[in-house]
């Protein structure tokens, strides 16, 4: 897994790649950040690194839904189709801004499957898998990693929101340039300064939220934005449990 958070208020950042077996590799991110005066630690070093902060480790075994070993088994059949199988895996992010103004990005991934050993996509490295800056907003990506990479996805929003784009049109903008560009698809999900926000998307799909002003609002598919209290939310969730 790869994972990497930024705290706008300074730029400081910190970043995992390719850890196993670790629940909340945010949460190991957030110690790069805050104990190390390093930004990224990969693999073997990460690993040490979450030992010497007592983390624990998981058994592998735990941290595979049944969902996606089945999916796995089906990526393995001679027919199946690649494309089908990258659809709406489990990349994960976040973005905040608190009273004062501060705002901060996170984002986790299991990454692209059936990629070379060592590979390390744009998730944990700074500026592609997230952004975050006081002066402009924050960022949080997912989708295609190289093509991710390649147009510095993150950065490039806030950049455009820097020039004064509001959040959809910078993220418009930026997933419009990666795809004529490099002919990447991907998502992102943006806040201002000024606590406007966006969730945007070139792919078929990508599930989102945002809570403001106590409301919740959600949707998956392109156009699709459903609004109820929060309140409600969580007392729904609370029955489903
Ligand atoms: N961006 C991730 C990667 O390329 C995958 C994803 O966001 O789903 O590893």
């Amino acid at each position: 897994m790869d994972a990497i958070i930024m705290d706008g208020k300074n730029l400081d950042s910190g970043a995992v790649s390719a850890v196993k077996c670790i629940a909340n590799p945010i949460k190991l991110a957030r110690l790069v950040m805050e104990k190390t005066k390093h930004m990224l630690l990969t693999d073997h070093g990460a690993h040490l690194f979450a030992q010497a902060m007592a983390i624990p480790e998981v058994p592998g075994e735990k941290l595979i839904t049944e969902r996606s070993r089945e999916r796995w088994k089906k990526n393995l059949e001679p027919d199946s189709n690649p494309e089908e199988f990258q659809k709406d895996l489990g990349t994960v992010g976040a973005v905040a801004i608190d009273s004062e103004g501060n705002v901060a990005c996170a984002t986790s991934t299991g990454g692209l499957s059936n990629k070379l050993i060592g590979r390390v996509g744009d998730t944990a490295c700074i500026g592609s898998g997230g952004y975050a800056d006081n002066h402009f907003g924050a960022t949080s990506t997912t989708g295609h990693g190289e093509s991710i990479m390649k147009v510095v996805l993150a950065r490039l929003i806030l950049y455009h929101m820097e020039q004064g784009m509001s959040p959809e049109v910078a993220a418009d903008t930026a997933l419009d340039y990666m795809k004529t560009r490099v002919g990447g698809l991907g998502g992102v999900i943006v806040v201002n300064k000024a606590g406007e926000w966006a969730a945007r998307f070139s792919t078929k799909q990508m599930s989102w939220a945002t809570v403001e002003d106590d409301n919740l609002h959600y949707g998956i598919y392109a156009g699709e934005k459903h609004t109820k209290p929060v309140d409600e939310a969580l007392a729904t969730e609370r029955e489903g449990l």
